[in-house]
């Protein structure tokens, strides 16, 4: 197939109002030799992320005209976020990666400038151990241990019991980490129980959430329960820069946020952020606030639905399905084909790759799906009949 005619085309990714109007950019690409892909996956980062609104994109522009005092561009958006999302404070960075380091490195420094600047060495009177889940364990975590923190993992991968959990904080704990993801519910403690054992101990809590939206008020559920401090990536469905993200939580830690994190010098510094990509992050998230959600899951399950319905009569499909849940537990929609006997789902994805457009697979399940968040209608139609021309292409979707 022609990687020309799959080209993403003009029109709204993730919502009218979100990131709508992704524009025909081939300029650029076409200049550097590199054809574009279409992204029915996900907001992977090893695919570019998320589409940014064109208020977005103006906002950026805006922003690089002109230079301004860093941390007052940092405490002003800071205050605003905060605002928007019912939170105390909120800090800017480049990345819910770069958030956990900087979280971190402020609960291991306990305010203190000297026992910052050392990290990653401890040095007394340094908190350096952090807690974490063993059932929560991650690709992410290691933005933990990037601290120079040693991570104290509890519990297994079938349960956390809570005598593990108090025997492991003690005066040297900085923090427990808690990965929010409904799928390690099952192992795991709920947020809860962990905020109330380790408040009682002294010991703050930090919710890794970084792709958990929507919902929406997840941006102030997780501190409202008692999290101390909670991160989000601004490049997935924020729709914000894919090198941005955000510390939300306690203004007191906020506050060594500020003083610890880029770009001052220390363990923190790679995790710079532009003004341009404050300024983004800033916009993404007035527009993901200003966003009828409703409407937007709608608008999604209806992609999904046309989708299905081409794909329900063709022999390879055995049954199609929506489910109304992300990778994550996230509350929007994807769709899924379950493939019959003799059609290979990992055949079907690199059929699909050549024709340069990303999907889903779930290997154990031999089905494929798609996840419509950064499709815009033109692009939804391109992934629909590059779908059905694959699955009934025969040889070269067996295995
Ligand atoms: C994506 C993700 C991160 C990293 O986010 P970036 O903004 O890409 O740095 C961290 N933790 C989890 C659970 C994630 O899904």
């Amino acid at each position: 197939m022609d990687a020309k005619l799959m080209a993403p085309g003009a029109g709204g990714a993730c919502a009218d109002s979100v990131c709508a109007e992704g524009g025909t950019e081939m300029d650029f690409y076409e200049e550097v030799g590199i054809a574009p892909y279409i992204n029915a996956h996900d907001t992977y980062t090893v695919y570019g992320g998320s589409r940014m609104a064109p208020q977005t994109l103006e906002a950026m522009a805006q922003a690089a005209r002109h230079f301004v005092d860093m941390e007052e561009l940092q405490r002003t958006l800071g205050q605003r976020i905060a605002q928007m999302t019912h939170n105390e404070a909120a800090f800017l960075c480049n990345g819910a990666s770069a958030g956990m380091l900087t979280a971190a490195a402020v609960c291991m420094a306990r305010g203190s400038m000297w026992r910052f600047s050392r990290l990653p060495e401890i040095v007394r009177g340094t908190a350096g151990e952090i807690v974490t889940l063993h059932c929560q364990h991650n690709a992410y975590d290691k933005a933990i241990a990037a601290s120079g923190a040693r991570v104290v993992e509890v519990g297994d991968a079938d349960e956390t019991p809570v005598y593990e959990l108090e025997g492991a904080l003690n005066e040297n704990t900085a923090a427990v980490f808690y990965f929010a993801s409904a799928l390690y519910a099952r192992a795991s403690l709920p947020l809860e129980e962990v905020i109330r054992i380790a408040h009682g101990r002294g010991v703050p809590v930090v919710v890794d959430a970084a792709a958990q939206l929507p919902p929406v008020d997840n941006l102030w559920r997780f501190t409202q329960m008692g999290a101390d401090l909670v991160i989000f990536s601004g490049g997935k469905t924020l729709c914000g820069p894919q090198d941005s993200g955000l510390i939300l939580g306690r203004a007191d830690l906020i506050e060594d946020c500020i003083r610890f994190g880029a770009p001052a010098h220390g363990v923190c510094r790679s995790g710079k952020i532009s003004r341009e990509a404050m300024a983004g992050l800033y916009t993404a998230i007035k527009l993901y606030l200003q966003t009828d959600q409703t409407a937007h899951t709608a608008q999604l399950r209806q992609m999904n639905e046309t989708i299905a319905r081409a794909l329900e009569p063709l022999d390879a499909v055995a049954r199609t399905e929506i489910v109304p849940f992300g990778p994550v537990g996230q509350t929007y929609p994807r769709l899924f084909a379950y493939l019959k006997q003799g059609i290979d789902a990992k055949a079907v994805r690199d059929a699909m790759r050549k024709a340069h457009i990303y999907i889903g697979i779930e290997p154990e399940k031999n089905a494929i799906y798609i996840s419509p968040l950064n499709l815009s209608a033109e692009e939804a139609v391109q992934v629909e009949h590059c779908l059905v021309s694959v699955l009934t292409a025969g040889p070269e979707t067996r295995p």
